[in-house]
C-alpha cells in the first residue's frame, strides 16, 4: 500500500515536471538581446525620472523607439552615448546634466509662520491644512519630503528647515521638483553660474512683512544701469533671469538688497561695467 502510493505520487511529480518543462519551452517569452543590454549600462536606480516605471520599462521602451536614449538622466550623456552604441544611433543629441537648486532661502529664521503644524512630517499633507503653517504662500514648507523622495540621498535638511542639495550626489533626476507642493526645487543646467532663489508673486509691502530674504520687486537688479544688456526681466513681480551666463549681471546679483541670487559658479564682475558703474554711481 505505501509502496504503490509513493510510485503514484512520483509519477505525478514526474508528470507535472515534464508539463511545466514543455510549457516553459514552448510559452518562453523571447527578449531581445537589446534590452539586456541597455539594461546592463543603465544605473539601475529606477527612479521613474525618464518617464518609465523602472530601468527595465526603459530599457524595452528605448529598444522599440518609443523614447530617446538620452531619457536617464541618472546615467547622463555617458549613458546616452552607451545606448546609442548598442542601438546603432550615430547622431545622438545630448543635453547638458542637470542639477537641482533650492529656490527659497527662508528658513525658520527668515520667514514667518502662521502657525504650529503637528501633523504628519510630509509637505503635500501640510499644504491641506489650511495652505500650509508658512506665512509665505510660495516659501519651502521644510518638511523634507524632497529629502525623503530623493533616490540618491543628495538632499538634506539643513537645521533652519531648509533643504541643502548636495551636488556632488545629485544626478538631475527631477524627483525632487516632481514631489514639491511649492515648486521650490528646480533643474538647472550644471554649468549654471546664478539662479534666484525666490518663487514670490507677493508684492513689496507683503514679501517684508513676512520673510526678511524674500524678493520685495525693487527692480533694482533689472535696472539697465546694472543690466545693460536686459539679462534679467520681471515677470509679474519677480525677477526672472534671461541669460545666466552674461558676466555683467553680476553686478545686479550683488546689488540685490534681499540677497535673492544664489551665486553657484564663477560670476566675475567684469573690470570695464565694474569701472563704468563706479563712475555712474559718483555722478549720481
Ligand atoms: S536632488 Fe532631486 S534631482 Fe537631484 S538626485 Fe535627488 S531627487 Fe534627483
Ligand atoms: S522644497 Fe518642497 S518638498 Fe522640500 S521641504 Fe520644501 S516644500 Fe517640502
Amino acid at each position: 500500500m505505501f509502496l504503490s502510493s509513493l510510485i503514484a505520487l512520483g509519477g505525478l511529480g514526474l508528470l507535472f515536471g515534464a508539463g511545466l518543462a514543455f510549457a516553459a519551452k514552448k510559452f518562453a517569452v523571447q527578449v531581445d538581446p537589446k534590452i539586456t543590454k541597455v539594461l546592463e549600462v543603465l544605473p539601475g536606480a529606477n527612479c521613474g525620472a525618464c518617464g518609465q516605471p523602472g530601468c527595465a520599462a526603459f530599457a524595452e521602451a528605448v529598444v522599440a523607439g518609443r523614447v530617446p536614449p538620452n531619457r536617464c538622466a541618472p546615467g547622463g550623456p555617458e549613458t546616452a552615448a552607451k545606448i546609442a552604441d548598442i542601438l546603432g544611433i550615430t547622431d545622438l543629441e545630448t543635453e547638458e546634466a542637470k542639477v537641482a537648486v533650492v529656490q527659497c532661502r527662508g528658513g525658520r529664521a527668515e520667514a514667518k509662520e502662521r502657525f504650529i503644524y503637528q501633523g504628519v512630517e510630509d509637505c503635500t499633507a501640510a499644504l491641506l491644512v489650511g495652505g500650509g503653517s508658512k506665512a509665505c504662500i510660495y516659501g519651502c514648507l521644510g518638511l523634507g519630503s524632497c529629502a525623503k523622495a530623493c533616490p540618491f540621498d543628495a538632499i538634506h535638511m539643513n537645521e533652519n528647515g531648509l533643504p541643502v542639495v548636495d551636488e556632488n550626489k545629485c544626478t538631475g533626476c527631477g524627483v525632487c521638483v516632481l514631489t514639491c507642493p511649492r515648486n521650490i526645487l528646480a533643474l538647472i543646467p550644471r554649468s549654471q553660474p546664478v539662479y534666484l532663489a525666490c518663487t514670490s508673486q507677493d508684492k513689496a509691502k507683503a514679501v517684508k512683512s513676512i520673510c526678511s530674504v524674500g524678493c520685495f520687486t525693487c527692480k533694482i537688479c533689472v535696472n539697465p544701469k546694472f543690466t545693460p544688456n536686459g539679462s534679467i526681466e520681471m515677470v509679474g513681480n519677480l525677477p526672472r533671469i534671461k541669460d545666466p551666463n552674461d558676466p555683467e549681471i553680476a553686478i545686479a546679483v550683488e546689488k540685490c538688497p534681499a540677497n535673492c541670487y544664489v551665486v553657484r559658479g564663477k560670476l566675475q564682475i567684469p573690470e570695464t561695467v565694474s569701472q563704468e558703474q563706479e563712475n555712474s554711481s559718483e555722478k549720481g
